[in-house]
């Protein structure tokens, strides 16, 4: 998860490979609500780890239900339909889950009428925009007590015992605001099935979003309820319903989060497809829809029951006009996909756009413009045509809105490569993609591939002990990049060295030692041969055969190709003496930290002792002064500063200091607008 505050995504040029998507959040807060009111225990396999299925969880545990996880394994012990073990009013703080708040308000405010029970259901700001009154007033109609404590119409809501429940006349409810309403009365209303006759729902004005109403009938099913319909106008459930938890049940992968990954193969699978898995072409997740109008758009896609190979096949993409009614989430994957397309998109009928995470009309056309694309926007559609020419891309920080989809959708314009142009895209608070898709962005970047000078580095160099390491992952941590500690390959030689019993004059051995290196780097641990040697690398001696074998120019040419290869999307950070200068010469930005000897002997001693480990300050200066002697004279990479690197003397300040520094410098060179 790229939990930082602006993600840059340098120009992309292509996708290959094969991308698992996480399980859908439709059908996870779906099922753990009905295996969570459900008498039994039901295994779920695949569900959804997202900020909007802990919400879930986070309330089902809450009202006593007993929930377990196991890796992919979450097992779900119900309430059995009644809240009658409730003994204290309960508060549920619900997040920005739409998925959460309409159902758990209907199904608690049915329960509670009938048990007894006093809930409050509240969320983050945005969520207290988002309409309610629809589901409530239907509610109303059955009897349920229900206060808004905020604003009329909207949360946070207040549920109470008090009425008669009135299950004999239809109820009627809007279907044309949010579909979420209709959904959550069905998963509801069987709970309270018991006592009459059958339960009837009218469905007022027209339905929007129909295909997650038939996913909650595909779910209801399976959880052993039978809803009968009229063309999803109108819905009767039987009476003496009853959830049975179906013993184990499997989310499939989020169709609307693979909508990323089609958009990503019809614009930049040129030579091989890329492979989708975990949700197939016969889904039951309306935004499988999504795959038409790609295909429309020039997409080439095949599948299977849990996976989806999509290559490009026109190129540009071809502009659509689309009634996207259907499947307003993935529609929003159309609009950037018309970034590529030649001439104007237009998709209709897309009015619930308004009220979800964000005004999404408005952040969409918002945004879109600021990348130089020409954008329409109405009540309830939106035009979009792509920057009139390559030079007409902007470098554009984009906004995000707390909304996972904004984010995962923009980041789709970093292809523009793709149509000549050369820009990178700063993404502002890029974690939002934690509501559906927590990994999305390394999911992407697992796929995505670019010219090496395309991706951006930050060399730091500097004199041994100047806090180079520390600094350089401070920075890599912020902006979310990759990390080179190019020192620790000088180490890992030397203590190959050491451990074969190689002579530090065997410069042939060397050399085969520091070309053969089996030396993996995970976070901030590193293993040699397997074997985690993070501790041994820092050791005082093992420092100084390094300081000696990295004199030599067969084991610095060794070295090179590897170091090289930390240089991955979406950038890298890299610390050492020769990165600016000799590795990556081409850095965006060059920092040459210059700490003096005495402050740097200090550092390294305090360090020491705080490892238990003794040792004399003076002998640690003559040391490091010696290091330095031997770095800045050796004939190969010898230590100095690029000459356009910026100093930056780190004596009295901290390393957060410092790293403020570095990105300062890295914002004004990256000049987004
Ligand atoms: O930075 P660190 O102290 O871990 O580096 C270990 C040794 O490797 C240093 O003494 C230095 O001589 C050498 N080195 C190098 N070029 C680099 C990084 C480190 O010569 N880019």
């Amino acid at each position: 998860m790229y939990d930082i505050a602006q993600l840059d995504v340098p120009p992309l040029r292509r996708v290959a490979g094969t991308v698992r998507l996480p399980g859908s959040k439709s059908i996870s807060n779906r099922v753990l609500l009905l295996a969570g009111l459900a008498e039994g225990r039901t295994e779920i396999h695949d569900l959804l780890d997202s900020d909007d299925t802990r919400v879930m969880l986070q309330a089902l545990r809450r009202l006593g239900c007993g929930i377990a996880t196991d890796g992919g394994l979450t097992t779900v012990t119900g309430i059995g339909g009644s809240l009658r073990h409730l003994r204290a009013p309960l508060a549920l703080h619900l997040g920005n889950a739409g998925t959460a708040m309409r159902p758990l308000a209907a199904a608690l405010a049915l329960l509670a009428t009938r048990d007894g029970g006093e809930i409050e259901l509240s969320g983050v700001a945005r969520m207290h925009e988002r309409p309610i009154g629809d589901l409530v007033d239907a509610l109303r109609q059955l009897g349920a007590q229900i206060d808004y404590l905020d604003h009329d119409g909207f949360p946070p809501l207040r549920i109470r015992a008090g009425g008669a429940l009135h299950t004999e006349r239809p109820i009627r409810v809007r279907g044309d605001v949010s579909s979420q309403f209709l959904s959550a009365l069905l998963l509801a209303l069987p709970l309270v099935s018991g006592g009459g006759g059958p339960i009837t729902v009218e469905v007022d004005g027209e339905l929007i979003s129909r295909p997650y109403v038939e996913l909650t009938l595909a779910l209801l099913q399976r959880f052993g309820i039978t809803v009968q319909h009229q063309d999803l106008q109108r819905f009767v459930i039987p009476a003496g319903s009853r959830y049975r938890a179906p013993a184990r049940i499997h989310v499939e992968g989020d169709a609307s989060s693979a909508s990323y990954f089609i958009a990503a193969g019809a614009i930049a699978a040129v030579e091989a497809p890329l492979r989708i898995e975990g949700v197939g072409l016969d889904s039951i997740q309306g935004d499988i829809r999504f795959i038409d109008a790609a295909r429309a758009m020039g997409a080439q896609v095949t599948g299977g029951a849990s996976w989806i190979e999509v290559r490009r096949g026109a190129w540009p993409l071809a502009a659509t006009t689309l009634d996207c009614n259907h499947m307003p989430d993935a529609a929003m994957t159309l609009a950037a996909m018309a970034l590529y397309a030649e001439g104007r998109t237009r998709l209709t009928r897309i009015g619930s756009w308004r009220v979800k995470e964000t005004d999404r009309i408005a952040a969409m056309a918002a945004e879109l413009r600021k990348l130089g694309a020409s954008v329409v926007d109405g009540a309830d559609f939106i035009e979009v045509e792509p920057p009139a020419s390559p030079g007409a891309w902007r470098r554009a920080t984009l906004h995000t809105y707390d909304d996972h989809r904004m984010a995962m959708c923009l980041s789709l314009a970093a292809f523009n490569p793709l149509l000549g142009a050369r820009v990178a895209v700063r993404l502002l608070d890029p974690r939002c993609v934690g509501k559906t898709f927590p990994e999305y962005f390394e999911t992407l970047f697992g796929v995505a591939q670019t010219d090496a000078a395309d991706i951006p580095v930050i060399a730091v160099d500097g004199p041994t002990a100047s806090g180079k390491g520390t600094l350089a992952a401070e920075v890599a941590a912020r902006l979310g990049w990759h990390q080179l500690d190019s020192g620790a390959l000088y180490r890992a030689t030397a203590l190959a060295a050491m451990r074969a019993g190689v002579a530090s004059s065997d410069v042939d051995a060397l050399e085969r030692l520091a070309a053969g290196l089996a030396l993996r780097f995970d976070g901030d641990r590193a293993y040699l041969d397997g074997v985690d040697v993070s501790a041994a690398l820092r050791h005082e001696a093992v420092g100084a055969l390094a300081s000696h074998v990295s004199a030599l120019p067969a084991v610095r040419q060794a070295l090179h190709a590897r170091q090289l290869s930390f240089r991955r999307v979406p950038g890298l950070v890299a610390d050492g003496r020769d990165m600016g200068t000799v590795v990556f010469p081409d850095a965006t930005l060059k920092v040459f930290l210059t700490a003096s000897a005495a402050m740097r002997a200090e550092r390294r001693h305090k360090q020491l002792m705080a490892k238990g480990i003794s040792a004399k300050l003076d002998a640690l200066r003559a040391d490091l002064e010696a290091r330095d002697v031997r770095d800045m004279q050796r004939a190969v990479s010898p230590l100095k500063p690029a000459q356009d690197a910026l100093l930056l003397d780190n004596s009295s300040l901290t390393v957060e200091q410092s790293a403020d520094r570095v990105l300062q410098w890295w914002n004004e060179r990256s000049a987004f607008d």
